[in-house]
């Protein structure tokens, strides 16, 4: 599903005729089975959000390959990254980036719109999808009218509406109470059961890392497999 290989990123810092180099990503290697929950954990300045925006193609790598379903997507055009996004993934951020000034059924039926969907399809989907999330009851609410945790479920249900076959989540619990993370955590998983999508969490948390079919470990611009310990 994803297939990483020798990816390098650097970013360029300070003055024009002054800059610097920092390597952020070393050299990343690693690869993700369709299904799979697998969490990308490592402290906070090690790069984790860096290789989520090179993967989805945000950001264009210095070096490397990545393969999404078999197609190299490193050197892509930001157009056809852009085609490619709509597409393969979906987005789940620690500060939800909803729209304020649409409902939580409008947030939900964005992606839909953006790929052409007809309105009849896309009510459809958007009822089915509140039920599956639990927010049937506040569909007509804005964003500022709802719970961090609820605001978590909007931007999930937008992130799966499209079925797409990857979901990239950036720290999607951060920003909420140790109750509602778990809440959020086990929507994730219930999710995953029931569509097969391949979900990425990018956390720093260890206890968010643990609910994850494996964990990869991001220290000093490169990736490791951790290595699961049968108790
Ligand atoms: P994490 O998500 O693991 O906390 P990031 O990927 O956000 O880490 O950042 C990794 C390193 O790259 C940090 O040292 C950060 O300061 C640097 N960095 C991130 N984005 C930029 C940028 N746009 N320009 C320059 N440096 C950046
Ligand atoms: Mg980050």
């Amino acid at each position: 599903m994803i297939t990483v290989q020798s990816l390098r990123h650097a970013f360029m810092i300070g003055k024009k005729g002054k800059e610097k180099k920092v390597e952020v990503l070393k050299g990343i290697d690693f690869n993700v089975q369709q299904g799979e929950i697998v969490s990308i954990v490592g402290k906070s300045g090690s790069g984790k959000s860096t290789l989520l925006q090179v993967i989805a193609g945000f950001l264009k790598p210095n070096n490397g390959s990545i393969q999404i379903t078999d197609i190299e997507t490193a050197h892509f055009t930001e157009k056809q990254s852009a085609a490619f996004r709509l597409q393969h993934f979906g987005f789940i951020f620690q500060n939800f980036q909803l729209l304020p000034g649409q409902n939580v059924a409008e947030n939900i039926e964005l992606p839909l719109k953006l790929k052409g969907i007809s309105p009849t399809i896309r009510q459809k989907k958007v009822q089915d999808m509140l039920k599956r999330v639990g927010l049937t009851e506040v569909a007509d609410h804005y964003p500022n009218e709802l719970s961090g945790g609820q605001q978590q479920r909007v931007s999930i249900a937008r992130a799966m509406i499209t079925d797409p076959p990857i979901v990239l989540a950036d720290e999607p619990t951060g920003s909420l109470d140790m109750q509602t993370e778990q809440e959020i955590l086990q929507l994730m998983q219930q999710l995953n059961k029931e569509s097969n999508v391949t979900f990425v969490i990018i956390t720093h948390d260890e206890e968010v890392a643990s609910i994850a079919n494996r964990i990869l470990r991001m220290s000093d611009g490169l990736l490791m497999e951790e290595v699961q310990h049968a108790i």
